[in-house]
């Protein structure tokens, strides 16, 4: 079965990941962020130094690596009860961004929604990963030819990766709110359309439970 998914797509410092990490705290969401992953990884161990050797230039990492990873981590934490996908909508953050990586997780999740963070202000969004440099620590952040060459892949690699899923499946939010306001839109959204899994997903259950239920007919 393929993991009910919403997508939190948008540029570097549109506030995916702040917006994932508050949905996270919301019963029935699990948030999952590629760049949380990779920065977990031992930077001496060998996929930790290959997240380096790109995301230091502000380079996607390699896809066939990528979605291996994601895929083995998310595997994980379904084995050890932190993913629930039967009761969760998983919130996916920084993958896929690019076409090649939409197709190979399609056979893995089934899109359900993607909240498109839309910046029209670049300048908003540089000084938001400048202040996140500082606060975070993120050396992808650090330097403005990094951030400026991040921005660019974005605008040539990811944003196409919006033409893989039907259009009606998109839902523009303008990301240059406060982060309150953003989210207010996301929940406006997001709601209906977790009621709907849910009321399908018990409806289910309860068709599949109810022959166990039923005392077969002359039974006493
Ligand atoms: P941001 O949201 O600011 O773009 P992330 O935390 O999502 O940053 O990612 C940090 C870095 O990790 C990226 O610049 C890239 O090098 C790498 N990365 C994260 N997700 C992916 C992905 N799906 N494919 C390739 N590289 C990725």
């Amino acid at each position: 079965m393929r993991y009910k998914t919403v997508l939190l797509f948008g540029a570097p410092g549109s506030g995916k990941g702040t917006q994932g990490k508050i949905l996270e705290a919301i019963p029935g969401f699990y948030h999952s962020a590629t760049g949380d992953i990779f920065r977990s990884l031992d930077l001496q161990s060998e996929m930790g130094r290959i997240f380096w050797q790109y995301s230091s230039r502000g380079e996607l990492v390699p896809d066939e690596f990528t979605v291996k990873l994601w895929k083995n981590y998310i595997n994980g934490m379904e084995m050890i009860n932190q993913f629930h996908p039967e009761s969760q909508l998983l919130v996916l953050d920084g993958i896929p961004r690019n076409k090649q990586q939409a197709e190979l997780l399609d056979e893995t999740i089934d899109v359900v929604k993607i909240i498109y963070l839309v910046c029209a202000d670049m300048k908003k969004m540089i000084e938001r990963l400048r202040r996140r440099a500082l606060k975070e620590n993120r050396f992808d952040d650090a330097n403005d030819k990094v951030i400026q060459h991040r921005l660019e892949v974005y605008e040539h690699e990811t944003k196409p990766v919006l033409d893989h899923y039907p259009a009606e499946k998109i839902a523009r939010v303008d990301a240059t709110m406060n982060q309150l306001a953003v989210l207010a839109e996301i929940i406006r959204v997001l709601a209906p359309i977790k009621s709907a899994i849910d009321h399908a997903r018990d409806t289910q259950q309860r068709s599949g439970l109810a022959p166990q239920h039923v005392q077969p007919v002359g039974a006493s």
